[in-house]
């Protein structure tokens, strides 16, 4: 995949500069520890042809709360930081795009405190994710990292050698990707992606604590309060999961995208007829601010 060519602007400490010319520090804490906070944004061209960032608040919110779970240095202001990802998706004439702005650490080998932090925002071309093609999703032999020796809530760019390591034994297993449980064998989260499942017209989700706390996972909440479905968190094991109507994971990337299977398990219910069909399209006419019609409440 290509992420950029030669006339590609990132936004890089303050200026638009040629993704080809710019230059990192080999000497940073962050190449050589995983130790940077990160956020993975979308945007869409919407209804009226605009191009819309989808919960810019929230995102670089999280991107601040993930720097401050690791205490690095935080210098920037989110609506400057919004108005800079706009820039960025102008110069770059991009409207349905992926936005990977990541904080850094400046050249260091110990493990003190830096005074200083960066910034680099890029983005990329990616269309509305169609989702129709289910899942067959593995339980993972990759627990997620354990709370106690990590600050899970952050979005660390150390954490994701977990969900590297959990995708790709999936795939070699010839499944689409990984699920995987926390530290006392409930089910947690996929590895770029959180989960639901449907039961006897319910809503399933694991509590904040073991996760990362997903924009996306938010907004499927949202939406299930607006359309009266009943959402509940709480844990559970994958021997509850298999016994599910259907599931789901959900994230920026993903957006939502259905299940066949869990290991061996196919989910008995249609997708086409699953709450998670119908949390899928309002989802999508959400982040493309398709207007709602009398057609679409009904
Ligand atoms: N969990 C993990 C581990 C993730 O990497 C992501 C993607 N950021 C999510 C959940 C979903 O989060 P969001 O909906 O905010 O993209």
């Amino acid at each position: 995949m290509a992420y950029y060519n030669n006339d590609t602007i990132l936004y890089l400490n303050g200026a638009y500069v040629k993704a080809s010319e710019a230059s990192t520090d080999y000497y940073s804490q962050s190449l050589h520890y995983g130790y940077a906070v990160f956020e993975g944004i979308r945007s869409y061209k919407t209804a009226s042809g605009e191009t819309k960032i989808f919960k810019p608040v929230e995102h670089y919110e999280r991107l601040k709360n993930s720097a401050a779970a690791l205490n690095m240095p935080w210098h920037w202001n989110v609506d400057e930081l919004i108005e800079a990802t706009y820039e960025v998706l102008s110069r770059n004439n991009l409207q349905d795009a992926y936005i990977r702005p990541v904080i850094y650490a400046p050249a260091n080998m110990s493990f003190n405190l830096n005074k200083e932090s960066y910034i680099m925002i890029a983005a990329w071309e990616m269309g509305l994710f169609l989702g129709d093609k289910l899942l067959r999703v593995m339980t993972s032999s990759f627990q997620r990292p354990n709370p106690k020796g990590f600050k899970i809530e952050a979005k660390a760019s150390g954490h994701y050698v977990n969900s590297i390591l959990a995708s790709q034994e999936a795939k070699a297993q010839g499944f689409d990707e990984a699920l995987l449980t926390d530290t006392n064998g409930n089910v947690a989260e996929g590895p770029g992606a959180n989960m639901f499942f449907e039961k006897n017209g319910k809503l399933v989700t694991p509590p904040l604590g073991n996760i990362l706390p997903g924009i996306t996972r938010a907004t499927v909440i949202e939406i299930c309060k607006e359309l009266n479905i009943q959402v509940e968190e709480r844990l559970f094991t994958t021997d509850e999961l298999k016994q599910a109507d259907t599931a789901f994971f959900c994230g920026t990337a993903a957006e939502v995208i259905g299940w066949h299977s869990l290991d061996d398990v196919v989910f008995p219910k249609n997708w086409n007829d699953s709450i998670g069909k119908i949390i899928q399209k309002a989802y999508k006419d959400r982040v493309t601010e398709k207007p709602v019609t009398k057609e679409a409440v009904a």
